[in-house]
């Protein structure tokens, strides 16, 4: 099947992109309560929490748009979008195309 107009360098760098976009995702999510811990130690005062979460909820806002801002390279689609429904799934939600999948391995399973 040569019908992809996607270059395989461009196409490899999309895909790495788009990995490191939902690990940041995930990380701000999981870095949540361990950086509440260490806020606490540092200065446990209600304006310290707040601060923190104030931060931490600009940092998830930004991760969440660059995560739900990436598109597919294989459909063109966004990877995590359907709608306005954000999913960060390990598969594109168009076409189903696996995170970690290659160009190669184009089957319609
Ligand atoms: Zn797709």
């Amino acid at each position: 099947m040569e019908n992809s107009p996607v270059d395989p360098v461009r196409y490899a760098a999309v895909m790495k992109q788009t990995r490191f976009r939902r690990k940041l995702f995930f990380f701000t999510i999981i870095s949540y309560i361990p950086a509440l811990f260490i806020i606490n130690k540092i200065s446990p005062t209600h304006s310290a929490m707040g601060t923190f979460f104030v931060l931490w909820l600009v940092a998830l806002i930004v991760a969440t748009t660059l995560a739900a801002l990436c598109r597919c390279p294989r459909c063109g689609n966004y990877f995590h979008l359907h709608g306005m429904t954000f999913l960060p799934l390990r598969k594109c939600l168009h076409c189903q195309l696996h995170i970690n999948g290659s160009e190669k391995e184009k089957g319609h399973s």
